[in-house]
């Protein structure tokens, strides 16, 4: 290389030179250690480089796409408040896949020489397939404090399916032909990470693309901050203006302002506003309007006005095809099984569902190991076992007699007639499949019975499941409803 590293970038940020921003960096690099400790900066942190500066960005580099995922969506926004500590003309931390990075298939290896920060500032990263910058002028300015769109979130990456399609279609609709009758404001309300957030930005991407429009996205929370700060630099006036003068107003998580009196009062004001002027407001609450206590009732009213639009409990379906959907865009070869065992364990979000199947990738990743059933259990054992439900032989005792409408007390009665044996039996096997306990106890619960009679209908049963389909049916199912 005959140019000076670096000198390709215009540092405009202060214009922090080649030496400054080599010892910045590695302050920041040294502050991130300590923070996260030694194996977890090795495992995600030691491979990032700094490319350089641009305007007021910084430009980290890391070699797979699947890493620079991660970091961007665990270090992100630290390595920004880092960089803004030694640099406060430094807004923003881009973070990107180094050229001749792999997509996220390949396996780093794991020592690897530390690139040192020379090297890393000559080549000039490849330009992430960046969303248009087409916000409008007025937008620009008051760019700073609308959150960036996530680049994920696009309704090329939603899964669509029973409980999210209604919210879907609406926002599909939103993006295609904003402030139509009847859809605004748009409310999207459902519980934590069944993706709201996803959907907004899908929306504001869309149309950012397409319409050249400005969007602005923030959070409630933001959204109040902004308005305090205004009206203690008694710039009230520009932070209306600002606002009014988007096309598209989206507000995540309403629910912050519960009890907030004046932020609310602002807000709606900012609310009829825009709808009076045609322009759309999409908002995400965990909660429908009706259900908002602590939001004015003007306010809520109004809210409900558009289109309300609710996510529900992910479904079996659903998760699986959305884990589907996600080890797929990896790169990452994961077996059926264990995609099932994923969307079969962990029901509680989306979010979690996706963090599981994040670490299997990035095991197999690091590790150069392919996913197997026996490696889930090994890399997700503590949030297996945190879903694992815990089910007693009382209640197996109890799900059995009812399915097969004998008394809860024949599961522990001498009678051997095969209209209370075989569900005894039924009984017995599952105890075994589900439950920890060893024969002899099992034995012990039906009635003081001998290990070997628990052994004997153990196989028994998988017996007449092997010959029997409807029998076999019938035990999964009970076997189902025990386990969610
Ligand atoms: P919320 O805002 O409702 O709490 P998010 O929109 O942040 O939830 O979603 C949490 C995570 O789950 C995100 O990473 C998002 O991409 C993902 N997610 C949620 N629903 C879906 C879906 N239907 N398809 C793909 N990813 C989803
Ligand atoms: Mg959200």
């Amino acid at each position: 290389m005959d140019k000076e590293p670096g000198s390709s970038f215009p540092q405009t940020a202060g214009n922090h030179g080649t030496a400054q921003l080599a010892s910045s960096w590695a302050r920041i690099r040294g502050r991130m250690r300590d923070e996260v400790g030694e194996v977890e900066y090795r495992t995600w942190l030691r491979q990032m480089t700094l490319a350089g500066v641009e305007g007021d960005e910084a430009i980290v580099l890391l070699p797979t796409r699947f890493l620079r995922d991660w970091v961007r969506g665990h270090y992100g926004d630290r390595l920004r408040g880092l960089w803004q500590a030694e640099n406060p003309a430094i807004r923003r931390v881009d973070i990107r896949v180094a050229a001749g990075g792999s997509a996220g298939l390949s396996d780093p290896g794991m020592p690897q020489p530390e690139p040192g920060l020379a090297e890393s500032l000559t080549p000039r990263p490849p330009v992430r397939p960046m969303a248009p910058a087409v916000v409008s002028d007025k937008l620009d300015r008051a760019g700073d404090w609308i959150a960036p769109l996530e680049p994920r979130f696009t309704f090329d990456t939603f899964v669509v399916g029973k409980p999210n399609e209604f919210a879907h279609a609406c926002a599909r609709r939103v993006a295609e032909k904003p402030n139509s009758a009847g859809f605004n404001p748009l409310f999207l309300y459902g519980g934590v990470g069944l993706g709201k957030t996803h959907l907004m930005h899908a929306i504001a991407w869309a149309l950012r693309e397409r319409e050249n429009a400005s969007v602005a996205y923030m959070s409630a929370e933001k959204f109040m901050y902004r308005f305090i700060a205004a009206l203690r630099s008694q710039s009230t006036m520009e932070f209306k203006e600002s606002l009014r003068s988007v096309d598209v107003l989206m507000i995540d998580d309403l629910q912050f302002l519960i009890g907030k009196d004046n932020t609310q009062e602002e807000f709606f004001h900012t609310f009829n506003a825009l709808v009076d002027s045609g322009k759309q407001i999409v908002v995400s609450s965990d909660k429908s309007p009706s259900d908002l206590n602590g939001i004015e009732d003007r306010l809520r009213t109004r809210l409900g006005w558009g289109m309300v639009a609710d996510l529900h409990a992910t479904t079996y379906e659903l998760r699986l095809s959305i884990v589907e959907a996600k080890a797929h865009a990896s790169g990452v070869t994961v077996p059926p099984k264990v995609l099932e065992l994923l969307a079969h364990k962990i029901t509680s979000n989306v979010r979690e569902l996706e963090g599981a199947l994040n670490r299997l990738i990035a095991h197999a990743n690091l590790f150069g190991r392919t996913v197997t059933l026996e490696s889930v259990q090994e890399v997700l054992a503590d949030m297996l076992r945190a879903h694992d439900k815990r089910i007693s032989i009382e209640e197996i005792q109890k799900k059995v007699a009812e399915h097969y409408n004998i008394r809860l007390t024949d599961m522990a009665s001498p009678r051997r007639a095969r209209a209370v044996a075989r569900p005894r039996q039924v009984a017995m096997y599952l105890a075994k499949q589900l439950t920890q306990r060893s024969l002899p106890e099992i034995g012990r619960r039906f009635g003081n019975r001998d290990h070997t009679t628990v052994m004997h209908a153990v196989s028994r049963i998988a017996e007449l499941m092997a010959a029997d389909v409807s029998f076999a049916e019938d035990v999964a199912l009970l076997r189902k409803m025990l386990e969610t």
